[in-house]
């Protein structure tokens, strides 16, 4: 197999431009989920090393923030060509660290770079207003300027695509940065802190450290020169990031867990319906917080769709991601396989009918025992862990249901509202739905809704900010207005 290139290959913090390792002296390895095979060592840090990032933003800040959004915008644009020009590199060094195949991981920089590529144009547009006033001798100027220091606390699903949406319209605004990715993919999230560097971004506006995350989280939040968190990851941390919050006010944007709804109705194609839910449900093994969890299937079209959903399941190849073809990588840890595992067992043993898999499996010599076959199940039923819980994995449970209004019932029963799907061909239903659904994404005909122009985000125990588009730029600024009198 072909290696990583040793420049993309980090074995340090990026703190102030410096590779440095963990103020402690810690370390951890960081494995491949598919054969436990070690990919590199990377510092293991806490509340100090979290400081010292904070201190190197605060020093990079000024000069950055002084920067016309046309002079943010050249290293920005930088960064995302190098992005893509190392596609293959960075794609290969993110499936060996988090296992989703290769054709996806390739996807996922383009993704990336896009974000970083967009927010570069979207700085220019931080347009302020001038505003009438009530009195004849005065105007309401109103600016919108740079928060500051900001930090981004990110998952190991989308190892490089959490945190450039996060990164490009922080540094477009006119932010300085620390990072702090997942434990479990440290290394893609130092390589792009590598040709952010390289793209000439100055030192000190991208920082990456790794390590304790609660004594990292802990030291961004009590630092008051933090002026914001971004977070992608679940809602119970979510919530401690929130409480914790409160001391600094520190304003968040929080990106968190999701139970996707995905309806199909009697009046839909189905075919399409069948593709747009291999698509969402099974890219990156189902580890998505956008992905379906209830499939939701009027009567009239219920066989049809059932029958080829679960012949077109079982035709999913399974594999280490770098396998050509391979369609379902390692689930990322053993913890991960033992929670699908389990949502499927307590399934079955409450009346649930499996059509496609249903257990781990073993493709290959030499690999490691966290691959889990693609799985259907019929007739889910509230009492089932999987009806509310993310099962963060490459399970589809479908149920019937006969009514419009039974199925918007049933979809919005949750206390998520990320994502939502639904497949219809009748343009009133198709407004009607929309409307009701209360999720902040709904992909109406659309497996696949997600995009850098578009504002990404959920509602209720979902979160709230939202990335992408020219709304995410909002999550980077400070509004503040001159009254200007005298006139
Ligand atoms: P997941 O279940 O997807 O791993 P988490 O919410 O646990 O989701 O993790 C998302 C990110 O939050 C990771 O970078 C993780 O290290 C970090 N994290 C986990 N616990 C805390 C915490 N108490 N404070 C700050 N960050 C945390």
């Amino acid at each position: 197999m072909r290696h990583v290139p040793g420049d993309l290959l980090k074995g340090g913090h990026l703190v102030g431009g410096r590779w440095v390792g963990a103020a402690g002296g810690g370390a951890a390895e960081v494995a491949n989920p598919a054969t436990d095979e070690v990919l590199a060592t990377v510092p293991w840090g806490g509340g100090e090393d979290a400081r010292r990032a904070v201190d190197a933003a605060a020093a990079a800040l000024p000069e950055w923030r002084a920067r016309t959004a046309a002079e943010r915008a050249e290293p920005l644009r930088r960064l995302a060509s190098l992005m893509l020009e190392r596609r293959e590199d960075l794609a290969l060094l993110m499936t060996l660290e988090q296992g989703k195949p290769l054709a996806e991981a390739r996807g996922e920089v383009a993704y990336a770079a896009s974000f970083v590529d967009w927010a570069a144009e979207e700085g220019k547009r931080l347009y302020g207003e001038l505003v009438p006033s009530s009195h004849r001798d005065k105007r309401i100027l109103v600016l919108r300027q740079p928060l500051g220091v900001t930090a981004a606390i990110t998952p190991w699903n989308f190892p490089a695509a959490m945190i450039t949406r996060k990164l490009g319209p922080a540094l477009a605004a006119g932010c300085a940065m620390v990072v702090k990715p997942a434990p479990q993919t440290p290394l893609s999230a130092l390589a792009v802190g590598a040709l952010a560097e390289e793209a000439g971004i100055p030192p000190g506006v991208v920082n990456v450290v790794c390590g304790d995350a609660e004594a990292i989280g802990d030291a961004l939040l009590a630092d008051p020169r933090v002026r914001k968190l971004s977070f992608t990851g679940s809602t119970e941390v979510g919530r401690i990031l929130m409480a914790k919050a409160a001391r600094n006010l520190t304003r968040l944007s929080l990106e968190l867990g999701g139970h996707a709804p995905f309806l199909v109705f009697d009046d839909a194609d189905v075919d399409a319906a069948v593709a747009g839910l291999l698509a969402s449900k099974y890219r990156n093994m189902g580890q998505t917080c956008v992905c379906p969890n209830r499939i939701l299937v009027q009567g009239g079209v219920y066989e049809a769709f059932v029958d080829r959903l679960a012949g077109a399941v079982a035709a999913l190849k399974v594999g280490p991601g770098w396998e050509e073809g391979v369609r379902i990588g390692p689930l990322v840890d053993d913890e991960a396989v033992a929670k699908v595992e389990r949502h499927v067992r307590d399934a079955v043993s409450k009346g649930a009918r499996l059509r496609a898999g249903g257990e781990r499996v073993r493709p290959g010599a030499g690999l490691a025992d966290r691959f889990f076959a693609p799985t259907v199940l019929e007739d889910f039923t509230p009492d089932m862990e999987l009806s509310h819980e993310e099962t963060f994995g490459p399970v589809s449970p479908v149920r019937r249901f006969e009514t419009e209004e039974e199925a918007l019932e049933l979809a919005n029963d949750s206390p998520y509202g990320l994502a939502s799907y639904f497949y219809t061909r009748d343009a009133a239903r198709l407004i009607r739905v929309a409307e009701a659904l209360e999720y902040g994404i709904v992909g109406a005909n659309d497996g696949a809704p997600s995009t850098a122009q578009a504002p990404f985000g959920g509602v209720k125990h979902s979160g709230f900010g939202r990335e992408g588009g020219r709304y995410v730029m909002d999550e980077y600024v400070n509004v503040k207005y001159v009254s200007w009198g005298g006139l």
